[in-house]
């Protein structure tokens, strides 16, 4: 199947297998089809404070197809960005996520939170990517302040100039910046502390077992640090156990997000549960 290296969802072509072609070939014509046909949906996954608040939700997608069933963004996002289709995609998730964070927190059925929304490397690196961003922020009202971006490291290693301009932009207008999957890249650190991000998200590849492990309970505790010393929050995906989280809170993780609190839920359901979102 389509390998994912460092984050970025790369797909090799030369290593796949002929079947493997005709399959990402169906996807991909299939995958047009699906924004039309409303097949692509958001869920919402919270996102806590060490004070068990929820600060933010990320916004993830899901595809419902009507024979396949469920496929999973991570066997899609890659033919998306393969083919370019990522653009209309990430255009589509950012202004449905502004729409449904925004009728959540006006109509104040829900507290203010943020709304963490991924952007891919070739989404990031389009030439119209702030221009799409404006557009959206001004079309659907939604506050900059509230927007935190989610982008791997990838970009740090090539075009370095061209991105840290992107990131200038859109720190300009008040958004916010994460890097997802911290740790699986390789982003020099030197280079990071000029960068001008916000939040380290340390990939949950790393928060698996950190009670027991020592080489993860390392390297956790190595970004905290790096991102105590350079004035960013840390976050820590894919939190399943309490033992897990006991560990994070030791460190003095600063955002916690997993299965233990919710998993992603579909927009209503994500309503529904709020009040129960905390930690354990
Ligand atoms: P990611 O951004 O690193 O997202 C975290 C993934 O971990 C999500 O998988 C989430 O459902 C899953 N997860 C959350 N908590 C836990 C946990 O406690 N345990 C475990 N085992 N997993 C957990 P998902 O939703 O399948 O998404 C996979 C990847 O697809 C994402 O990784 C992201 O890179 C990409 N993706 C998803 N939605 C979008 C999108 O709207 N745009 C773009 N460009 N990429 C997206
Ligand atoms: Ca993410
Ligand atoms: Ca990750
Ligand atoms: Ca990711």
């Amino acid at each position: 199947a389509a390998k994912d290296r460092g984050g970025q969802n790369a797909i090799f072509y030369d290593e796949l297998h002929s079947d493997q072609l005709h399959e990402i070939a169906t996807i991909e014509g299939q995958l047009r089809k699906a924004l039309d046909r409303e097949e692509l949906i958001l869920n919402y996954q919270p996102i806590v404070d060490s004070t068990g608040r929820v600060s933010a939700a990320e916004a993830l997608i899901r595809w419902i197809h009507p024979v396949h069933g469920f496929i999973s963004p991570a066997k899609f996002i890659p033919i998306a960005e393969e083919t370019g289709l990522i653009i209309k995609i990430g255009e589509w998730v950012l202004r449905t996520a502004c729409i449904q964070h925004k009728q959540w927190i006006d109509s104040k059925r829900l507290p203010p939170f943020d709304l963490s929304v991924n952007v891919s490397l070739r989404q990031f690196l389009n030439q119209d990517f702030v221009e799409m961003v404006d557009r959206i922020l001004a079309e659907t009202r939604f506050d900059p302040e509230r927007l935190v971006l989610e982008i791997t490291e990838g970009y740090v290693n090539k075009n370095v100039e061209y991105g840290n301009h992107v990131l200038n932009q859109l720190k300009n207008r008040g958004i916010r910046i994460a890097i997802d999957d911290f740790g699986t890249g390789y982003s020099s650190l030197s280079r990071l502390k000029t960068l001008p991000i916000h939040v380290l998200k340390i990939d949950r590849s790393f928060i698996r077992y950190v009670q027991n492990d020592s080489a993860n309970a390392s390297i956790v505790e190595a970004v905290v640090h790096i991102g105590k010393s350079m004035n960013l929050k840390v976050m820590s995906e894919g939190v399943e156990t309490i033992e897990e989280l006991q560990f994070l809170k030791s460190v003095n993780c600063h955002q916690y997000q997993g299965y233990l609190i919710s998993p992603p839920l579909p927009a209503a359901e994500f309503e529904a549960r709020f009040q129960e979102f905390s930690l354990p």
